[in-house]
């Protein structure tokens, strides 16, 4: 059995939705939020079901479900220790009841991110005001309780593992995909509900896409190896790259190793709490800028992970956000040279007031 995480502070989340709500802004206020993404719903509730509706009126809340959902959805809510009632409604009367329940209320906003067309038009035909929201949860999300952090953590921790059992079999004969099959399975005999998204295990000149998925390519000497994986805790993501050599390598991507090792070193040194994001990206980018090779960097620096593995808020040039104590983001400078191959160097770091702390600790010194 693993170990109990400590818990997370579901209860208050809802008042703080309150808050936000009635905050003046460009687009609050509104006196009810129709919550339709099911991770804020999750966040909100506890309830993981794929199918809800959260409405949060401004006295009380309610989470519509269908009858699959009867037993779970009151069992998670109550668990989660979060005020709200439970209405199982089947699901061509939800419209309806979704309808009585906006009944008194003057301006409702609804989730633009994630609300259907058709659900808007609908709630539209109603007298009173619609309102277009945007990161009303997902502002709350941005810093995460003791919990959530446990959680993310624990993710961490399980790939950290993982990857330490497989080392052995990086090495030349095995496919990329049998190598990702084999990671896979230890994450999810570490405890894993699943991996946070499908694991990348790139060699050689597939490691200069960024994204490549696993093939039937065989690792040889002189590649370079990307593995970006991570796996989910009790809903919460982790997410890591580290790049492996295989055998002696070519000086050139012993050059690049070292520039990303240099440019994530900055880039973990200029995260604290206060500081632009965009300046750790900037960090990253002129580490690589003085290596001549800025131009290779060809996506943002890194993202918040939580409940999804890509959320608020982003590290790239650009970006509003001001980091602040208790966010998780990752800090993932990389290079990629067509034709030749790529490294990338992630890590999933907690946000403090003087740093921060790594939530993932697989060694990098994988290329000597
Ligand atoms: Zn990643
Ligand atoms: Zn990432």
């Amino acid at each position: 059995m693993a170990p109990a995480l400590a818990p997370m502070d579901v209860e208050e989340r809802l008042s703080r939705l309150r808050a936000v709500m009635s905050e003046a802004g460009a687009q609050a206020p509104v006196d009810t939020l129709v919550v339709t993404n099911l991770t804020n719903i999750r966040y909100l509730t506890g309830f993981t079901g794929s199918a809800a509706v959260l409405v949060a009126a401004p006295d009380a809340t309610s989470l519509i479900t269908d009858g699959r959902y009867a037993e779970q959805a009151s069992t998670q809510v109550r668990a989660a220790g979060a005020e709200v009632t439970v209405e199982i409604v089947p699901g061509p009367e939800q419209h309806r009841r979704l309808m009585a329940l906006l009944g008194g209320t003057r301006r409702v906003g609804l989730e633009a991110e994630s609300i259907t067309w058709a659900q808007a038009r609908r709630l539209a035909e109603r007298p009173a005001e619609t309102v277009a929201t945007a990161g009303l949860v997902e502002g709350l999300r941005l810093v995460k309780d003791r919990g959530e952090v446990a959680r993310i953590a624990a993710a961490a921790a399980i790939v950290d593992s993982a990857l330490a059992e497989v080392g052995p079999m990086i090495a030349p004969g095995i496919t990329e995909a049998d190598l990702a099959a084999e990671l896979d399975h230890r994450i999810r005999l570490g405890g894993a509900e699943r991996t946070s998204f499908e694991t990348i295990v790139a060699s050689g000149p597939n490691s200069a896409l960024p994204h490549a998925r696993p093939g039937g390519r065989r690792l040889e000497p002189g590649d370079l190896v990307v593995i970006d994986v991570g796996a989910i805790v009790d809903g919460y993501c982790s997410d890591m790259t580290r790049t492996f050599g295989i055998g002696e390598l070519p000086g050139r991507s012993v050059e690049l190793y070292r520039a990303v090792e240099r440019a994530q070193r900055a880039g973990l040194a200029a995260v604290r709490a206060g500081v632009a994001a965009s300046a750790v990206d900037a960090a990253c980018r002129q580490s690589l800028e003085a290596d001549g090779l800025a131009e290779w960097f060809t996506h943002g620096t890194g993202h918040g992970v939580g409940l999804d593995i890509h959320e608020a808020p982003r590290v790239a040039a650009g970006a509003d956000a001001t980091l602040a104590a208790g966010s998780v983001v990752t800090v993932e400078p990389g290079v990629y040279l067509a034709g030749h191959g790529g490294v990338r160097i992630e890590d999933t770091v907690v946000v403090t007031d003087d740093g921060c702390e790594p939530l993932t600790h697989s060694s990098k010194a994988a290329v000597s």
